[in-house]
């Protein structure tokens, strides 16, 4: 018989309702993620691993999948009360060596690329505010627990084999495990009950450069569509069957949206921001932006297909407009 992974749900207050943390047991006791910092959440995840009869000494090995908080910000707390290894990319050793460095970076390049968007002034204070406020990172003092994975490693997890798989689009550094004769999956935010959002950043590869995000996310969707994946255990949202099934419907709905979007294109919104009006209407809490980030996926297709162009104006701010 083997092990089944134990699922626990951490609160990520109001706006996105939980995360997942797994607990496997099987050859090392291994925990997936750590959820969001807050005093309850933490009281909750001991709560959680007592109540299945394990303490937090007993884990012998914390997995990290990709950098952000809602699955790196209990760490310090797990590492403190266990003596457990930590397995992460290595690309995203930053993070926890040096947050505070990583966190300017990022909100520096984000506060240029939302301002070269159309952002009107007031709501890009907003925007602003948030990069420099809300990414956070945790310091970790004991980097020497830290072994780090790559593409193509092996883990042991509970008591088989998993192929490590990088599936870059929600993140470059998003990192899925795989078993492949079971036809199973820790997928994180690659394969989520909902479309994952594909966050641009400065692309690790080009200095610079944001990334291309949604279409990086398609890439990765053609791969793990050839696994033909029966089980995933989400990094948000309960365990669910048929990994296709859900891909085609994300699919689907990536398809119409994008159509739409070359539709508000066509009848002259001629900036991201205008479009993210347009498409996402109700969206009216600033800062405004969890819609942009689909908006910038859908422009970068259109152009990919040679369908939109995009330009830069004197002030150097995007404008789009069909190619004729
Ligand atoms: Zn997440």
């Amino acid at each position: 018989m083997l092990v089944e992974p134990i699922r626990i749900e951490i609160s990520l207050g109001l706006m996105f309702q939980t995360v997942n943390c797994y607990l496997v047991p099987g050859d090392h006791l291994t925990l997936i993620d750590c959820g969001l910092y807050s005093e309850e959440n933490w009281e909750h995840l001991k709560e959680r691993i007592n109540a299945h009869g394990y303490q937090l000494s007993d884990i012998e090995q914390i997995i990290i999948t990709h950098e952000h908080r809602d699955h790196t910000g209990l760490l310090p707390e797990v590492m403190a009360q266990s003596k457990a290894i930590v397995r992460a990319p290595k690309a995203i050793e930053g993070w926890f060596a040096h947050p505070e460095k990583m966190k300017n970076k990022q909100a520096e390049f984000n506060a240029k690329l939302f301002s070269s968007l159309g952002f009107p002034p007031k709501i890009l204070e907003q925007v602003s505010w948030y990069f420099k406020n809300e990414i956070m990172g945790r310091q970790i003092e004991e980097m020497d627990r830290f072994h780090f994975y790559e593409e193509g490693d092996v883990l042991r997890i509970g008591e088989e084999d998993w192929e490590v798989l990088n599936t870059p689009g929600h993140c470059p550094n998003q990192f899925v495990f795989l078993q492949k004769e079971q036809k199973k999956i820790f997928g994180s935010d690659m394969l989520l009950p909902i479309t994952p959002m594909p966050i641009v950043v400065e692309d690790p590869k080009k200095p610079g450069i944001p990334t291309r995000s949604l279409y990086d996310l398609l890439q990765s969707f053609s791969r793990l569509l050839k696994f033909d994946i029966k089980t995933i255990y989400p990094g948000h949202g309960p365990v669910f069957v048929d990994a296709n099934a859900m891909i085609e419907k994300q699919l689907a709905r990536i398809e119409m949206r994008k159509e739409e979007c070359f539709e508000a294109i066509k009848i002259g919104c001629s900036t991201p921001f205008q479009i993210n009006r347009k498409m996402y209407p109700y969206q009216n809490m600033p800062p405004d932006f969890s819609g942009m980030f689909m908006i910038l996926g859908y422009i970068d297709l259109l152009i990919e297909e040679g369908r939109v162009q995009k330009e830069f104006n004197l002030e150097g701010n995007v404008t789009l407009h069909l190619r004729s």
